[in-house]
């Protein structure tokens, strides 16, 4: 998926006058939260819980090298390959040569938005390989020529009657806004193409070090069928997905679901162990682990940026975001959306093409409340606010210089001064009549565009004071 973020402003105003998805969001994001609160009220131990997945993923952080090596070394034992990969480049040649030497010419797909990340569905189309997304909403915007716009329910965005329209258009259905009817020719179209792939690629929610083990949480049965029927499975996984051991995942998988949707459980939880084994009647043939670096050893490096890569992407932190559940997820422009995108975003693709994000908050803190494994996001968005501003300071610093020459100029001397006060406020009093400043040039338009800033005076307070 090609990044899109500096694109935020006109892409939010445009969200803000959708009613349709206006709607969308609120229904969505209001059934998402009151999941969540309701699902971890049923618990007593709640804030434990968060407590020791908040443990669970800075140590995992912490040991981020030793875990990853333990990790390689229990997947290759089962018989697995690993594959280390420095950016989405290297991930997707490794992933389209392997295609090309096995002669696959058709992969199925799981919800994944670490190869949304690397636009993997691109590279392979280009390679000859044809990409099959599985998830209902994945396969939804796939057909629509459409991108994600929440990393949990890509499709959010789409109302039934859409949907609907669509299905009559691209599987030559009849129009019906019947879910179930829906959903079935979806299940149709695909059945057989799980049977037709010569390759699986998923994503992992966790691999866990100790054991080997790849963990995919999923409520649809894709992700069985992507992992069993096809005979490669590629599971491409970000480097901080690691967790210590096996009994992590008592916590983490009590913390993930009922964070996400509200649920107990996921409905399907496949805990992957390497290839198929001799005398197991399913299962791959080869198994191939994609570890995916892709900038976050840069984070890791950041001290006070690597919280950020304790997330587990429940999306509760959207979902709460009085920013995202206005704008959507189209307007952060990449994979990533809501507090975490507009932290995520700046540290993967550069201060520069994140530029806006970590300023679309109101540092209210509902997502540091939200967040299953208590991520102080309000911390992370000022921290990237910082980068941002040195960023821009530093490239634009000789038009910076001058303005600062300029204005050191004005403030020697109080005549000077004044004389740049007329000056404004003649240019003031010329932008248009009456008392509000309504028709200004330049970044100031933004600004006054939701508030009243009212007309300087015609006389300074200074002159009144003096007199
Ligand atoms: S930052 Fe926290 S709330 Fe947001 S997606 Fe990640 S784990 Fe969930």
């Amino acid at each position: 998926m090609k990044p899109t973020s500096t694109r935020f402003l006109p892409v939010a105003d445009a969200a803000l006058d959708s009613a349709q998805l206006q709607r969308a969001l609120t229904t969505a994001t209001g059934r998402f939260t009151a999941g969540r609160l309701a699902a971890g009220a049923e618990l007593a131990n709640w804030q434990s819980l968060r407590n020791q997945g908040r443990a669970i993923r800075e140590e995992a952080i912490h040991r981020l090298d030793e875990l990853l090596l333990l990790l390689e070394q229990n997947v290759r034992a089962q018989g697995g390959e690993v594959f280390w990969a420095r950016d989405g480049v290297e991930a997707c040649t490794y992933i389209t040569d392997l295609a090309h030497r096995r002669g696959v010419t058709l992969a199925v797909k799981s919800k994944s938005m670490t190869t949304e990340e690397i636009a993997l569905n691109d590279a392979l189309d280009r390679a000859g390989v044809t990409p099959i997304e599985t998830d209902l909403g994945e396969y939804i915007l796939q057909l629509a020529g459409d991108t994600p716009s929440h990393f949990l329910a890509p499709a959010v965005h789409w109302n039934r009657d859409q949907v609907a329209q669509l299905f009559v258009d691209k599987l030559g259905i009849p129009w019906t806004q019947d879910v179930g009817t829906l959903t079935r020719a979806a299940r149709a179209a695909l059945r057989r193409r799980f049977l037709e792939a010569g390759m699986g690629i998923t994503g992992a929610n966790f691999g866990v070090a100790e054991t080997g083990t790849i963990v995919v949480v999923e409520n649809e049965g894709n992700v069985r069928l992507t992992t069993s029927a096809p005979a490669i499975h590629v599971a491409v996984m970000g480097l901080e997905k690691v967790i210590p051991r096996f009994e992590d995942l008592e916590v983490l998988l009590t913390l993930l679901p009922r964070s996400a949707t509200g649920q107990r459980m996921s409905s399907y939880v496949s805990l992957l162990n390497g290839r198929r084994r001799p005398g197991e009647p399913d299962g791959p043939t080869e198994f191939h682990l994609v570890l995916l670096d892709n900038g976050r050893s840069r984070i890791l490096a950041d001290p006070e940026g690597r919280e950020s890569l304790y997330c587990i992407r429940c999306a509760a932190c959207l979902a709460v975001c009085p920013v995202y559940r206005r704008v959507g997820g189209h307007a952060y422009g990449w994979v990533y959306q809501g507090p975490i995108g507009a932290v995520l975003t700046p540290q993967y693709l550069g201060p520069e093409a994140g530029a806006p994000l970590p300023f679309a908050s109101s540092l209210c803190g509902a997502c540091r409340d939200a967040c299953p494994v208590k991520i102080d996001l309000p911390r992370l968005l000022l921290h990237q606010r910082e980068r941002v501003v040195e960023d821009v300071v530093k490239r634009h610093s000789g038009f910076g210089a001058l303005g600062a020459r300029i204005a050191g100029w004005f403030l020697q001397t109080p005549a000077r001064f004044a004389f740049a006060g007329a000056l404004v406020r003649t240019f003031l009093h010329l932008t248009g009549t009456g008392r509000w400043l309504r028709n200004v040039p330049g970044p100031l338009r933004g600004w006054i565009a939701s508030r009243d800033l009212p007309k300087p005076p015609a006389r300074p307070l200074r002159d009144l004071v003096g007199k």
